[in-house]
Order: C-alpha cells, then structure tokens, then sequence
C-alpha cells in the first residue's frame, strides 16, 4: 500500500506530515511522492483564504485523477470548516486533534468505515504527542514542542483552529532530539505554533528558556534554532541564560508585524514598538554576530500613510537581516475581517517599498561580515557544483569545495 503526503501551511504541519508519515509506514504503508497511491493524507492550512483554498482545490485534484483513492484530510481547515470538506468527499476527516490516529482510520476507511474526528478544540488541554525520528534532510530537523496559541490577534484564525496552548512534556522533547542525534541530525529547530508560551499550561514555572537549555545539552546537537517569538521574550534573564549556550543559533525570529505602536494595538499584539526596540537591543548587547529576522504585515486596516511610514522607519532602524512581508488578507471569523479595509493598491504599493528596505538591510547585514571568517554548515551540493551553506546567524552562502563536505561545519571566507 502507498500513502501519499500533501502538506499546505507552517512548519508545523511539515513535522505533523512526517511524524505522521512515521505511523504509516509501522503499519508496512510505503511512502510515495509521484504518481498514484492508495491512500491520500491532505493537512490543510486555514491561516489565509488563499490557504484554504489550495486545500479544498488539492482534495478536488485526487478526486478527479484517482477517485477510488482514499482521502484523509486533516489539520487547521477540518477544525474551522468542517462541512464544506465533508462536501468535498473526503473518507477520515481529522481537526487538530486525533493527528496521531491517522493510519488507524485510514485503514478503516479501506474497509469501507468512514470516520469524522472534530473535537471542541477549545477544551483540548493535553498535548497530542506525535513523535518524530527520521526526518527528510539528515541535517536539520524540527521538533515541536507546543501546539495552540492564546493570543487571539485580531487578524488570526489560527487560535480557533489549534485550540489553547499545550506543551509537551520535557522528558519528550528530551527524548526525541536524542534520537534525532543518534541518528545523525546536527541541527534542531524548535518549533511550535507560539513557541514563546511554551510552559503557561503547565504552571509549574517551566518556560521555554528551559527547553532551550534542555534541547542545546543533547550531546552531538551542533545547533539548536528557534521558530519565531515575540519581543515579550526577550528578558534580561532569557539573555543570561542564552548567552551561555554555545550551541544556541544567533538568530533570533522575532515577530513585529508593524512597527507602528498604534497599528500594533488595533492588531491586539502584546507588545509596542519601543519594547521590540529594547528586546533588540537587549540581544545586540550580549549576543555576538546575532541576526533579528522577522515577519511584517502591510495594510492591515485602518493603517494610514503616517502609520506605515512609521512602520517603514522603525524597521530602517532596526536593521532586519531578513524580513518576510506579508500584505494583511481577510479571514472571515477573526475581529479584523469586521474592519474597515484599506485597498488592494495601497496595500501592494507599501508592500514593494518594504521589499525594497528589506532587500537593501540584508545587503548591509551580509556587507558587514565582508573579509571575515566563519563557520558555516552545508547543506547540499547545488546544479553549479557549489554547497549551499548556512551560517549559525542564517546568512547563506555558496561554498565551493572539491571534497563533499555535505553535512559539514566548514570554514568560510565571506
Ligand atoms: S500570536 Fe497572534 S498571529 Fe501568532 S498564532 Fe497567535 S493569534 Fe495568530
């Protein structure tokens, strides 16, 4: 029997595809990415429409070109919009939770059982474990360590799709990125829906600093990178604590959206513009060579000229070594949607000058390493006969060498 994986959306659902993936193939299920399989798993994403979209579009295409196919479609899209996918077709339908019964039902559906998994979300406390231990690439893997978010931002669907935050037990993580050394991997990302509330359930002062040291004691672990966070994070404690972790990436994902303390309240983000500037600092103060990455929102409504010149500013100030903009989009459900909105030119004219900025700060960024000597890991052997390399800050580079040096740390002159 042959499953085949389509996965839409974050991180997150990259790892739950393949810790899936895992329950498959126990059950003797060969794993395929081309042609027809017999069994289908679509993990849906519901954080934009376009999102959605492509969800309910990849669930039409199986249907059309492999009708006898069995369909199981799981994830955000199931959790928030359930009936249209029933109309859609699909055998097993599987929300947030329930991720780690997927073979199971699956193999019920073959025999002709079809099966609607849909909890309240809200009332889900336990965090689902669904380990992983091989992983695509030998050299980097993920390793959840949260699901759900509580922020309720007003643009985002994603904490009714994922439910209330629940992290996973330490031991587990602990145990997972063991294994993922034993097996050969030099590199963990920690990731999770809203990483920076790793802890709040668990009111026993556990908190993400201490996965942090947990994950970077693992012995062989090279580097240890984190998902994105927010400012609010970024405490005097938390970069004591950091500071002494040689295996920990300077690099650090930290969430703005708008540098525009104004906009930033309408968005009901927890942080202003000046704590984002001081969490920043804070880093620059203590961590060498370390890069701030971030992910920005435009046109978000009710954002005037003066609002995103604000914006505009602020990250010019900031110095991002890499930005990823973003233009605001409707989801039906959230506050935002109820708002008044700005016009799809404006929105896509403060989006080019913010790619500008951004591509000219990661030009300064990489200018000011020039000369220098680092220590860089590669990653893979290119079509021009170079190695894609990543530097421990994230700055990429190509490397040429006449040894394979791939899953090396290697020495670069910028
Ligand atoms: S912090 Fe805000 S944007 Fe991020 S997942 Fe939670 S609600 Fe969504």
């Amino acid at each position: 029997m042959t499953v085949k994986f389509i996965t839409l959306g974050c991180k997150t659902n990259f790892y739950e595809s393949q810790a899936m993936g895992e329950l498959f193939r126990k059950k003797g299920y060969e794993i395929t990415e081309k042609g027809l399989a017999d069994v289908y798993v679509v993990n849906t994403c519901a954080v934009t429409k376009t999102g959605a979209q492509k969800s309910r579009q990849q669930i039409n295409r199986i249907k059309r070109k492999n009708p006898d196919a069995t369909v199981v479609v799981v994830g955000c899209l199931v959790q928030t919009d359930r009936e249209s996918l029933e109309k859609l077709g699909a055998d097993v339908l599987v929300g947030s939770s329930g991720k780690n019964r997927v073979a199971d039902l699956a193999a019920e559906a073959l025999n002709g059982k079809k099966t609607v998994v849909v909890d309240d979300i809200m009332k889900v406390r336990e965090f689902e474990e669904l380990p992983l231990t091989s992983q695509q690439s030998r050299i980097r893997a993920n390793v959840k360590i949260e699901d759900g978010c509580d922020n309720f931002c007003a643009y985002c669907i994603i904490p009714y799709a994922r439910g209330p935050v629940r992290s996973r037990a330490l031991s587990d993580i602990k145990k997972e990125v063991e294994l993922l050394a034993q097996n050969g991997f030099l590199e963990v990302v920690l990731t999770g829906i809203h990483i920076g509330s790793y802890g709040k359930d668990l009111k026993d002062g556990t908190s993400l600093i201490d996965v942090i040291e947990t994950v970077c004691s693992v012995e062989g672990i090279k580097r240890v990178r984190l998902g994105s966070i927010e400012p609010v994070v970024i405490t005097d404690e938390f970069v004591e604590r950091i500071r002494k972790l040689p295996n920990l990436c300077p690099q650090f994902h930290l969430s703005l959206q708008s540098g525009c303390t104004k906009t930033l309240e309408r968005m009901r983000r927890r942080y202003t513009a000046k704590e984002y500037m001081e969490g920043v600092k804070k880093l620059r103060a203590k961590i060498k060579d370390v890069s701030i990455t971030t992910d920005l929102m435009v046109g978000f409504p009710g954002e005037t000229d003066e609002e995103f010149l604000e914006s505009y500013e602020f990250c010019k100030k900031i110095g991002f070594m890499q930005m990823h903009i973003f233009k605001y989009s409707v989801r039906e459900g959230t506050l935002a949607a109820k708002m008044e909105q700005i016009p799809e030119s404006i929105k896509e004219e403060r989006s080019k000058k913010m790619i500008a900025l951004a591509e000219e700060m990661k030009r300064e960024f990489y200018d000011s390493f020039k000369g220098r000597v680092i220590e860089v890991l590669a990653e893979q052997k290119t079509a021009d006969g170079t190695y894609h390399a990543t530097a421990s800050n994230y700055m990429e580079v190509f490397v040429e060498s006449d040894e394979d040096i791939t899953g090396k740390i290697v020495k670069y002159k910028v």
